[in-house]
């Protein structure tokens, strides 16, 4: 709910007669502006005020899902900037076939497509979705599409210019719920009918704000909820000036024309261009990108970005505390002490692998933060060290009770030593030297 306790309170009938439960209507207003009653609990709402009220309990950004098989949901999203709460949804990547490919090229293109799949600290990192798009005849569409369909469990969005061949190849895979998108505007009407009868969303693309504004509105008109918005044309600058737009204007003016999910289609034939534009549509607002085709090393650094954005600034990821064997350790091994956020122990991690030596690796809970962070803030020290040791019993795990700190945090060395008992080597400072550092160890 949007607006303040007191907002809603001047649009209530102001009776007190407690039939919604509460005591009096200001009590009602108070738990309706914190989401936690319904509205229909007061019986004597005029319809004005009923409207008002159910328009401001609406988000700001609809949510809109595509997918059956496997779900993307795009939207919902409630602030400008990220350091403001959080952002919701992450940015579906996909990429376009056209179907005047060979059954074979797109085959190799789908299986590219599949490839890009990574992991990064602790989370399987892949692209969404595969745009279908017609440029030959509407037998050709409908076969390409069986054969992405049979192929790929990604979703899949229908590009097409005619409304017959779109027709057959949304009801062909409405199980699927794809978005779909007619180039034609003069069917646009048409096309809100068959959205509406396959329940599956409509991609409406605008050259300008009032022409998305009027679309999305003609849309509504006719009932027709979950849409993604685009814009037809533009540069990047004017594309990011486009979504920063809609952005505000959706959150800020609470234009309800803009509350949906935004899709950016690149076209760009220098690859690094491509990845640039995409990074920043990613930034800021699209919900989808689509590109023409991806290389892996796009695929990663995009992936990557959209991790990183849409990672929760105020909870770090984070890496249960414990004890974690690495390349199968013995008595003899060392034990490696890091701490709990997941980008230092996936660093970490990696490289003790890398150097084949087994040993221990230790994460401490230093609720996410990093070594130097969680060293001033005094969440990682001998202390705390020494009893997570203790807790986890490593002790009972190595003979010669050998720790290694990072070397960052060497001035702890000595009041470690004497708290634990344990015998305290000074790592590298970067993880980059854990390879090299454990194998001089160990020779
Ligand atoms: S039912 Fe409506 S009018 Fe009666 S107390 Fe509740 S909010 Fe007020």
């Amino acid at each position: 709910m949007a607006l303040s306790g007191l907002d809603i309170y001047k649009l209530l009938p102001k009776k007190n007669c407690r039939e919604c439960g509460f005591s009096t209507c200001l009590a009602f207003a108070m738990q309706l502006a914190k989401n936690a009653v319904a509205l229909s609990k007061c019986p004597y709402l005029s319809d004005a005020a009923k409207t008002t009220l159910e328009e401001a309990s609406l988000p700001a950004i609809r949510l809109v899902s595509l997918g059956s098989e496997r779900v993307i949901r795009l939207g919902n999203e409630t602030v400008l900037f990220r350091h403001e709460e959080k952002f919701h949804h992450p940015t579906a990547i996909g990429i376009i076939i056209e179907d005047s490919l060979s059954n074979y090229q797109i085959i190799e293109k789908l299986e590219k497509i599949h490839q890009a799949k990574f992991e990064r600290v602790g989370e399987t990192l892949e692209l969404d979705l595969v745009a279908i798009k017609q440029t030959s005849s509407t037998e050709r569409f409908l076969e390409v599409i069986g054969l992405v369909a049979q192929k790929t469990k990604l979703v899949i969005v229908l590009l097409s210019y005619q409304i017959e061949a779109l027709s057959k190849a949304t009801a062909q895979i409405a199980t699927k719920k794809p978005l779909i998108y007619l180039e034609d505007k003069t069917c646009f009407e048409q096309v809100i009918k068959l959205a509406l009868t396959y329940k599956t969303p409509l991609l409406v693309c605008g050259a300008n704000l009032e022409e998305i504004a009027a679309l999305s509105m003609l849309c509504k008109k006719n009932g027709l909820e979950d849409i993604v918005l685009c814009l037809s044309e533009g540069s990047l600058a004017k594309r990011l000036w486009y979504f920063t737009q809609m952005r505000r204007l959706a959150l800020k003016k609470k234009e309800r024309a803009f509350g949906y999910p935004v899709l950016a289609m690149i076209k760009q034939d220098d690859l690094y261009l491509q990845t640039l534009e995409a990074g920043v549509y990613i930034a800021k607002y699209a919900s989808i990108v689509l590109l023409e085709d991806i290389e892996l090393w796009q695929a990663l650094s995009l992936l990557t970005l959209r991790q990183n954005i849409y990672t929760d600034p105020q909870k770090p990821l984070q890496v249960e505390p414990k004890i974690y064997p690495v390349s199968q350790p013995d008595e003899k091994s060392l034990v490696l002490v890091t701490t709990n956020f997941s980008l230092t122990y996936y660093t970490v991690l990696g490289e003790v692998e890398a150097s084949k030596v087994p040993a221990y690796l230790l994460s401490v809970d230093t609720e996410g933060m990093s070594v130097l962070t969680a060293w001033a803030a005094e969440k990682f020290n001998p202390e705390k060290i020494t009893s997570t040791l203790e807790t986890l019993k490593v002790k009972e795990l190595v003979r010669d009770k050998r720790l290694v700190i990072p070397g960052y945090v060497a001035v702890m060395s000595g009041e470690l030593e004497e708290r634990s008992g344990w015998q305290v080597i000074v790592g590298p400072k970067e993880a980059s030297g854990i390879p090299a550092f454990l194998k001089n160890l160990s020779v």
